[in-house]
């Protein structure tokens, strides 16, 4: 099937879905959106990304933001280390391409949060190079089409693939298109389980389909199991009526995010003395702890946790950083403006209702 990128194209124009970022593709529209999907659903990020949008229109508006508002922006949307490097990097944009987002994959790839897979989805979408952007749909809709039987979580799979897409996408008159088409495709009909192959504008040429291996492609080495903890916070009330936050350092998962303050559970202790210990040492505050307010189980990807919020008391000591970037004392009726992870904003909706 020679002229399978043609194919690819006709059904792309005909089957695009609409969103934001495609209607109105600027580059920054396009980075803004393609940080955004990463690990995310379309649906799940078009409110971030209006939202986001309004309050940032501009690469110079993100640039000259706090990090904070940044932050708080992208508060439940995941993964902040990404809100981070979008935030460095618009400044690097603004220091070094004059506030233009650089045209070329070669040079997205030097600017910070900007991979492989996201510099090719900008320089093929927004600027039209001829470069194929491959991410988790694109990995598994090519490996059937071409019957490639490599584990798809080496690095040596997508090199592969990159390959025998870079002269499809060179070929086809529309390389942004042609980018898209990959990934609607593997979106919307080259699904994981029950593929739409009868729908699929590739059904003529594709290996999997033809040797009746599309259930058993693309090979994927199975993860193991992820590991869990038990974690104790402390809702902690000073002499003031204020409520202790703490901000994650910058290095940690999470960073610049504010936390009611706490950590996992060792050992035979039990949660009330987790709260203990782990408020003492990371903000030198001593407390008492009273009744457990709530319980909320998260997932994250590479672990899953079950945090136990406790009402807790100032006994003494001032609160200082030791485990933190910084610790403060603030109002309950302003905490939700701080940029909260999600289990903590969880609980804090749940005890402000
Ligand atoms: S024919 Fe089926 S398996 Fe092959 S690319 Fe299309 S949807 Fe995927």
């Amino acid at each position: 099937m020679k002229n399978w990128p043609r194919s690819l194209l006709t059904w792309y124009y005909a089957q695009r879905r609409s969103m934001p970022w495609r209607d109105n593709p600027t580059p920054y529209a396009v980075w803004i959106s393609e940080i955004m999907l990463q690990q995310t659903r379309v649906s799940t990020v078009i409110p971030y990304f209006e939202r986001f949008m309004t309050q940032f229109p501009t690469v110079h508006d993100l640039a000259e933001s706090d990090l904070q508002s940044v932050l708080k922006c992208w508060e439940g949307l995941g993964y902040y280390s990404r809100a981070r490097n979008l935030h460095r990097c618009a400044k690097q944009i603004v220091a070094e391409f004059g506030g233009e987002v650089p045209g070329t994959y070669e040079a997205l790839l030097t600017l910070p949060g900007i991979g492989p897979y996201c510099g090719a989805a900008i320089a093929s979408i927004a600027f039209g190079e001829a470069v194929p952007a491959i991410d988790g749909n694109v990995l598994r809709a090519a490996s059937r089409f071409f019957g490639l039987y490599t584990d798809i979580t080496r690095p040596i799979a997508r090199t592969d693939l990159f390959q025998r897409l870079l002269p499809a996408s060179q070929s086809s008159k529309d390389p942004s298109a042609f980018t898209q088409g990959m990934i609607e495709l593997g979106a919307t009909v080259c699904l994981p389980k029950n593929p739409l192959c009868a729908t699929c504008p590739l059904q003529k040429g594709c290996v999997a389909l033809k040797t009746d291996t599309v259930s058993v492609l693309p090979v994927k080495k199975k993860k193991s199991p992820v590991p869990h903890y038990e974690v104790g916070i402390g809702i902690v009330w000073n002499e003031h009526q204020k409520i202790l936050l703490a901000q994650r350092r910058e290095t940690q998962m999470l960073g610049g995010l504010w936390e009611f303050p706490g950590g996992k559970q060792l050992g035979e202790e039990t949660l009330e003395e987790t709260v203990m210990r782990k408020i003492h040492t990371s903000t030198g505050v001593r407390v008492s702890v009273g009744q457990k307010l709530q319980t909320v189980e998260h997932a994250f990807t590479h672990f899953t946790i079950r945090v136990h919020a406790f009402l807790c008391q100032r006994d003494k000591g001032a609160a200082r950083a030791l485990g933190y970037s910084q610790v403060k004392w603030v109002a309950p009726d302003i905490i939700s403006t701080y940029p909260l992870p999600a289990v903590d904003k969880k609980i804090w909706d749940r005890l402000s209702l």
